[in-house]
């Protein structure tokens, strides 16, 4: 992709002082439930009401959406309430209803963006358009994956393009609903600092009282706003009832997170943050080197095991490694969930190195 500066101009030409929210129920239920919740978001911080009326289920069975029905629904929230609206597409023939029914933005799901054939299908459908296309990440935390889907939009002429994290789906047991990854959203901020990025709190945390901590920490990541599930019934909402919350409690969550700027140019700041930085940079060459050691002496240690044949993997020893680790960093305040990641990733590749002398 080249000019990436262009991707920026939908978002630039709405001239805001504020993070970009998007925000609406999960799902179009009525036409009722779509103008009330429109009318109570009319005036607030929100650009865009979203409201998904065809919904992608994980099992068979429950509520699907309401189809194209609700594209009418959201002309005349468009009519009565002045707000630009967005819907989920997922095949060719949502994209040209959609078009049809003049939806101003077009969002791509977590299960479409894993597949290269539904995203080809649906770059060919939007081919030239210029209506605003956001991609939410993939399921899975692939970040080449997510990249694809991008550039086959971009490759069909679409210009007015971003992207949305809602985080990523693990077997392992989690506080959140969709882990966020956040490293994962620093790299790719990294590699297209132009693209517009969004986070999705509601689908991150799956819990309504998790959404504000959750958008207060993309927030300071510098992501360019936020796309919020709202319902003024939240409980009742015919899909993801525990993670909506009501307008109410959205207008004051603007109020109440802290909109960072970029950088200040006072001298002083500006010091006394690079003298921490280099702090940090001493620090992590230490780490550096420390593992550097640390794999050395696994070295040392597959050596010895082949000179007895014995297994690299000596599980118990791990556990009581992890166990006490766990405990020593908890007294340090750092987190068990930061040990254990860190800790296996460390493990993993010193029996990496143990494995190559030992085969040696
Ligand atoms: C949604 O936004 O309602 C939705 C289905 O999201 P995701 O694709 O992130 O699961
Ligand atoms: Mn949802």
């Amino acid at each position: 992709m080249k000019n990436t500066k262009e991707m920026r101009n939908w978002l630039n030409d709405l001239g805001l002082n504020h993070p970009l929210v998007i925000a609406g129920p999960c799902s179009a239920e009525t036409e009722e439930q779509v103008l009330k919740i429109a009318h109570q978001l009319k005036d607030t911080d929100v650009s865009y009401f979203r409201a998904g009326i065809w919904k992608p289920r994980t099992r068979p069975g429950m509520f699907e959406g309401v189809g194209a029905l609700g594209l009418k629904w959201l002309q005349k929230v468009k009519a009565e309430t002045g707000m630009k609206t967005c819907t989920e597409v997922a095949n060719a023939a949502h994209v040209k209803l959609a078009i049809e029914h003049d939806v101003d933005l077009l969002w791509i799901g977590a299960r479409s963006t894993v597949s290269p054939f539904i995203m080809q299908e649906l770059a060919d459908a939007l081919e030239g358009t210029d209506k605003i296309v956001l991609v939410k990440n993939p399921v899975n935390p692939d970040l080449a994956l997510w990249l694809g889907g991008i550039e086959r939009l971009y490759n069909a002429g679409i210009k007015n393009l971003g992207a949305i994290h809602r985080g990523f789906s693990t077997y392992e047991k989690s506080k959140y609903r969709n882990i966020p990854e956040w490293q994962l959203a620093i790299d790719f901020q990294n590699k297209f600092p132009d693209l517009p990025l969004i986070n999705d709190p509601s689908h991150i945390t799956g819990k309504r009282d998790m959404v504000f901590d959750v958008s207060q920490t993309a927030l300071d990541l510098n992501f360019d706003g936020l796309m919020v599930e709202t319902h003024f019934d939240p409980d009742n909402a015919w899909s993801d009832a525990a993670q909506q919350i009501t307008p109410q409690a959205l207008v004051q969550m603007m109020v109440d997170l802290k909109i960072r700027k970029e950088s200040d140019p006072e001298a002083k700041f500006n010091q006394d943050l690079s003298t921490l930085r280099a702090k940090i940079d001493v620090v992590d060459q230490q780490i550096i080197d420390l593992l550097a050691k640390r794999m050395q002496i696994a070295d040392s240690i597959g050596g010895l095991k082949k000179t007895k044949n014995v297994a690299v993997l000596q599980s118990k020893r791990w556990n009581e490694i992890l166990g006490k680790m766990v405990l020593q960093g908890e007294e340090k305040g750092l987190s068990e969930e930061f040990i254990l990641k860190l800790f296996k990733a460390i493990h993993q590749e010193s029996i990496n190195h143990q494995e190559k002398v030992i085969k040696d």
